[in-house]
């Protein structure tokens, strides 16, 4: 593993840090003996840097990390968490969810603590709200040790963000498809000149950038003259620049974690050569020309009051027009949408366009517009017959593997 320094803090992080966002088991119910093992195993392979926030998980996240990180493993480690500011209506809520972030993570201090997800409008309604003055009450209670800032929105308002307080770090989106989104490289250059450590989140945007890629994107990869892995290519593309202290990686599988570990462990500033890095910027060119909905799956913009799955729907929507499997794509969205299974349905024409999405959303996505073209693509006249025909195979399905288990 290597480590780069924490300019302000002089702390030694690995490049690769543990994001408890996306833990095993699933959003709501993550399996939390799994999770408990896979964070501890990164540990033990130089893993020093550890993050969680208030809403990860419907709020198992903290728990769960608290745990993993008995048994002397919180000494082998950096704990960051983060303020849920869009929660906090007065200066006393901030320091109530402090205080209850502590419980929950069964700790007394938090090393590296984040204003959660601001741009410039919840910035100035936070900072209105005294959260200066809450981050310097909370460093002298010993409460928090460094004070930074996770950021989505536009680039001018990050850097006036950077300029209003004496940050130890921050974190922005980073990936071979945002080079020039949100903070960007700029930002990110600006946050480094004034010696603002810069944490990195989604790396691989919620996975899209590890999974199987669009026909034309592989293409690309394939016939590099250096053999990698989708991943890999996207990793060592952000390790490559110089101002990033840690990549955070939502992992949740031994194999992934494995690989994440190993290109970590020789990931150095400035090793990829022009050669390689045009083969990324040629990649993320041809894939920005496929992608339908810039969707992370962060999943900030649930519940919808509609049941509608948001970030499963634009999934959905997405690999039919990156990977052009049209049929199996409707399949798909009925299948897991239409209300099978005794769930409550939550189609794309169940939207209301109330807008309650689109204020949580990182990436500025217009949910209701989007809706209305997954509505033209996924459904019609045969959307009822076909949910019946489903309803029937998931039911045939139910019996057989009764069956099967009572034998
Ligand atoms: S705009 Fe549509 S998708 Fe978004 S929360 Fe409202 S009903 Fe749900
Ligand atoms: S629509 Fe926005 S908030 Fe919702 S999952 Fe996608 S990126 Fe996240």
């Amino acid at each position: 593993m290597l480590y780069r320094t924490m300019p302000k803090t002089g702390d030694e992080l690995s490049i690769l840090g543990f994001g408890c966002m996306r833990l095993p088991g699933g959003a709501l119910r993550p399996d939390e003996a799994e999770s408990i093992k896979q964070i501890r195993s990164a540990i033990d392979r130089g893993v020093n840097y550890v993050d969680t926030a208030w809403p990860y998980h419907g709020g198992k996240s903290e728990v769960i990390l608290g745990k993993a990180l008995k048994g002397g493993y919180r000494q082998k480690v950096k704990l960051a968490d983060k303020l849920p500011q869009w929660l906090c209506k007065s200066r006393e809520d901030m320091d109530y969810y402090l205080d209850a972030q502590l419980e929950r993570l069964d700790d007394s201090v938090i090393d590296y603590y984040l204003i959660h997800a601001v741009d410039g409008p919840t910035w100035k309604k936070i900072e209105g709200l005294g959260v200066i003055d809450f981050l310097e009450k909370a460093k002298a209670d010993g409460k928090i040790i460094h004070a930074g800032f996770s950021f989505h929105g536009v680039r001018d308002d990050f850097k006036a963000i950077v300029d209003a307080y004496d940050w130890d770090f921050c974190q922005i989106q980073f990936n071979i498809l945002d080079e020039h989104n949100q903070a960007g490289v700029e930002g990110l250059q600006y946050a480094a000149s004034k010696d603002i450590g810069v944490i990195i989140m989604e790396p691989l945007r919620g996975g899209v950038l590890a999974g199987k890629q669009p026909r034309e994107v592989q293409k690309i990869y394939d016939a590099a003259p250096t053999k990698r892995s989708n991943a890999e290519w996207a990793l060592r593309w952000i390790w490559n620049h110089p101002g990033i202290v840690t990549v955070l990686s939502g992992m949740n599988n031994e194999q992934h974690i494995a690989e994440n570990i190993r290109i970590a462990s020789d990931a150095e500033i400035g090793s990829l050569t022009s050669q390689e890095t045009d083969t990324v910027r040629q990649a993320a060119e041809t894939f920005r020309t496929v992608m339908k909905v810039p969707c992370t799956g962060c999943q900030y913009c649930m519940p919808c009051p509609k049941n509608i799955n948001i970030p499963l729907v634009f999934s959905i929507y997405n690999s039919k027009h990156l990977y052009g499997k049209g049929l199996t794509s409707k399949i798909h969205y009925l299948g897991f949408n239409g209300g099978l299974q005794g769930k409550k349905p939550g189609l794309a024409s169940q939207c209301v366009g109330c807008g309650l999405c689109v204020k949580h959303c990182p990436q500025q996505i217009d949910v209701p517009v989007h809706m209305q073209s997954v509505r033209k693509e996924f459904e019609g006249p045969m959307t009822k017959p076909l949910l019946f025909l489903l309803g029937k195979a998931i039911s045939m399905g139910g019996r057989k593997n009764k069956k099967a288990n009572v034998q």
